[in-house]
């Protein structure tokens, strides 16, 4: 017997839930690249893309998924045998700095922990070694999306500063962006990089590098260039829209994005980090109202440095396989598989995007459903905890 007919439910860590009206701005007949309403929309991208990183730099867009934006970001400013510090807080950084290496970096990693964020104070400490000033830029995800370990950007530019380092700092907002308060010009970034199909609301497909003054200059001397992902035709303002996109154009995906971008700016980004952080906490609370000895936990301890976009739950004794499984094939809900480490003894709540308390209480029903349906070891009702947090947030 399965209850699962009705509208599923994706609570992955991306792709994320595609709003019914960024399905439909996409549904649409392809139109002229070269000239009209779509070089207008390209243009709408780039002027107010900035805005949702809170810079004022220049905006790069790109085909492909967050990986195509990360190649973009090493490989216009790095040059062959550069040294970078990768700072390790999960699978994504270390990813990250493994295709910097494939590109002729020379990557060192900052070892972390699999449940604590990057620690400014060992940031400071390798950079202060480095009197030569041989490390050319430090890399860091913002939200790491295996472990949901959040990092903490600025106190991270602090500990640079502190070591009076002149790397530059790149940023990887892909699981975060849209989602979670980011400040790229404030905070001192030189380059971040995001894709739309997390926090930004539209399917995989298209991605964003942004890069400042300093990250422009580096892109000046740097050697690593290549045909498609290569700044310098897209940087010329002259140059037909076509170059923009190194190729044609995205169309589809353009509508989409700019369908988003209306929606983020009716909700008003504040109010979007704001949503996100009380519906993080309704499903940190719940799992802690779920959480035995030998049950479930949070992987993050700390409060202030967990994701308020995807959540690592460990499992313990239960057998989290199964419960993804009567989750999928009864109810409809399909959850996020464990990453990496966590392997058979985690699995993940994807809670970023277009989301609202219906959809997330019923997803924190149908997996409370689940563990009773397993016998499970409950303490008490997460749906119940998770419904006071929200509630709380009602009464202001
Ligand atoms: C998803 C993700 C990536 C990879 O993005 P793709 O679009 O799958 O290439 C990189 N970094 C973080 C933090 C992510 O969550």
């Amino acid at each position: 017997m399965t209850l699962q007919f009705g509208r599923p439910m994706v609570a992955i860590p991306g792709p994320s839930i595609v709003p019914d009206r960024v399905l439909n701005a996409m549904h649409r007949p392809m139109a002229n690249i070269y000239d009209g309403e779509l070089v207008e929309m390209t243009n709408r991208l780039k002027q107010e893309l900035p805005a949702i990183a809170r810079t004022t730099a220049d905006v790069f867009l790109t085909i492909s998924n967050g990986h195509g934006a990360w190649e973009m970001a090493i490989t216009n400013t790095l040059s062959r045998g550069d040294k970078v510090l990768v700072l390790e807080s999960g699978h994504f950084a270390p990813a990250w700095g493994a295709l910097a290496t494939t590109a002729g970096v020379d990557v060192e990693i900052l070892p972390g922990s699999l449940d604590r964020p990057v620690d400014p104070a060992a940031v400071e400490a390798r950079l202060r070694e480095d009197v030569d000033h041989e490390l050319r830029a430090v890399l860091v995800v913002q939200v790491d999306t295996g472990t949901t370990v959040r990092n903490d950007i600025a106190a991270i530019r602090s500990a640079i500063d502190a070591a009076d380092h002149p790397a530059l700092f790149m940023v990887d907002c892909i699981a975060s962006l849209g989602c979670v308060r980011y400040e790229m010009d404030a905070w001192g970034v030189d380059v971040t990089v995001a894709a739309t199909q997390k926090g930004l609301m539209v399917p995989p497909g298209m991605a964003f590098v942004w890069a400042n003054g300093k990250a422009l200059a580096a892109y000046e001397t740097s050697d690593l260039h290549t045909g498609y992902w290569d700044w310098g035709p897209r940087l010329d303002k002259e140059a037909p829209h076509y170059y923009q996109y190194a190729g044609t154009p995205p169309v589809s995906h353009i509508y989409g994005m700019i369908e988003a971008l209306d929606m983020l700016a009716e909700e008003g980004l504040e109010n979007v980090w704001r949503r996100h952080d009380v519906l993080a906490r309704s499903v940190h609370a719940a799992v802690d109202a779920w959480s035995t000895p030998d049950g479930l936990s949070l992987n993050v301890g700390d409060p202030d440095a967990r994701a308020a976009t995807v959540t690592t739950v460990l499992t313990g004794s239960i057998d989290g396989e199964r419960l993804r499984a009567i989750c999928e094939s009864r109810m409809g809900l399909t959850l996020g598989i464990p990453f990496g480490a966590f392997d058979g003894r985690a699995f993940r709540i994807g809670h970023m995007g277009h989301l609202n308390p219906p959809m997330l209480l019923g997803t924190l029903g149908s997996i409370e459903a689940g563990l009773q349906a397993m016998d499970a070891p409950l303490a008490g009702s997460g749906v119940a905890a998770a419904a006071g947090v929200i509630a709380e947030e009602l009464r202001t």
